[in-house]
């Protein structure tokens, strides 16, 4: 595993900017492959690992940078749960460990660091030092993955008899002995109108 400085500078270059959310997320994502004996997630643990993230802010691009756990490889859950926390799931020994990060640590930085002036640095600065103790907590959980929701899974994709567009993994709803995608079985679900009401395609 590298250290935690080269990772830091990594997710700094990935991420775009150094800011407490990298030193906070590389920090949950060390203590998860920690806990689970994971120390190569590059490498020979590449495929062992599962990541759920429960916020879509700045740490979050941290812990797929130091897990190697992304959307595109289906390995980064995302729940828009807007809360701190991730879960490292180790699929070889079947189990796992959530991790939330507590909400005092402002406070905490506050106390630790009153002769920083800038809040953000006194974070900063707290996320660095503080033991992972003073600004986690953590748990181990059990997670049902759904076999469709792991990496490599496959299966026939179909046409939405609806819309006509393609649909991967089984994201059908069958609605009226259809196959129809998840916007035209599930309307409620769709997060899309169209600009046009007029216009229905
Ligand atoms: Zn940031
Ligand atoms: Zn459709």
């Amino acid at each position: 595993m590298e250290s935690f400085d080269e990772l830091l500078r990594k997710a700094e270059v990935a991420h775009g900017h150094l800011c407490a959310g990298q030193i906070l997320g590389v920090r949950m994502a060390l203590l998860g492959l920690g806990r689970l004996g994971i120390a190569d997630p590059h490498g020979t643990d590449r495929k062992r690992l599962i990541t759920y993230v429960e916020i879509d802010r700045c740490a979050t691009d941290a812990i797929g940078l130091v897990t190697g756990c992304r959307l595109g490889k289906r390995a980064l859950k995302f729940r828009d749960w807007g809360k701190m926390a991730a879960t490292f799931v180790d699929l070889a020994a079947n189990r796992a460990v959530r991790i939330v990060a507590l909400e005092n640590s402002r406070e905490l930085a506050a106390q630790h660091y009153a002769h920083i002036e800038s809040k953000n640095q006194q974070q900063m600065q707290a996320y660095r030092d503080l033991p992972d103790a003073q600004l986690f907590r953590e748990q181990w959980v059990r997670v049902e993955i759904d076999p469709a929701d792991l990496p490599g899974y496959k299966t026939e994709r179909i046409r939405c008899a609806r819309c006509g567009e393609g649909v991967n993994f089984g994201r059908v709803a069958e609605v009226g002995g259809e196959q129809l995608c998840i916007s035209c079985g599930n309307p409620e679900r769709c997060y899309w109108r169209p600009a046009d009401p007029q216009c229905r395609s």
